[in-house]
């Protein structure tokens, strides 16, 4: 759904949209496992600045892959979003797509008005957590052998997989024969 800065200009637009796996592309982590439903309102804050508040509802069912042991991480969204598109060449210099201005999530439009699909992407992708995980106590892939902790122990030492140092260490001292 496109909404025009022209039909934005005369009133507030309503949506209420369905959204089918497939239509939106997000980045390569993460797809719809059902479809999106949303539902809110668009609406020109400033006429001469052609800032645009979009507000409303979202719910969607979204699959990843967890970044601890990669199996498949599934995730549901339900979140209300405020997001505030300006024109890009606002924006220009910044070099980001993204950013906070006074806490909202602020994003930017070219062209003449803002197609739906790509703020209900945004939304989606600001309500993921920056680590996408199939459980909060996913014990993830052991960094000696490859086991996928979860399914089974494979009675490895434990280690802190950010310590590269003491993992150096220790390899140093299997190789080194003992005397
Ligand atoms: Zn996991
Ligand atoms: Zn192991």
């Amino acid at each position: 759904m496109f909404i025009s800065l022209q039909e934005l200009e005369s009133k507030p637009v309503r949506f209420e949209v369905d959204v089918p796996p497939g239509r939106i592309d997000y980045d390569s982590k993460i797809k719809q496992s059902r479809a999106l439903k949303a539902a809110g309102t668009a609406r020109l804050l400033n006429h001469s600045l052609g800032e645009i508040r979009v507000e409303g509802d979202a719910q969607v069912e979204v699959e990843g892959t967890c970044d601890r042991c990669l199996e498949g991480a599934k995730y549901s969204i339900a979140n209300h979003f405020d997001l505030l598109y300006v024109p890009a060449e606002e924006g220009a210099g910044k070099g980001e797509d993204e950013v906070e201005e006074g806490g909202m999530d602020v994003g930017y439009y070219e062209g003449s008005g803002i197609e739906l699909n790509d703020v209900l992407r945004e939304v989606v992708l600001l309500a993921l957590p920056m680590q996408l995980t199939c459980s909060e106590s996913c014990r993830g892939i052991c960094p000696v052998c490859g086991q996928n902790r979860n399914e089974r122990d494979c009675g490895c030492a434990p280690e802190s997989t950010n310590d590269r140092w003491s993992k150096l260490k220790s390899l140093r001292e299997e190789i080194t024969p003992r005397s």
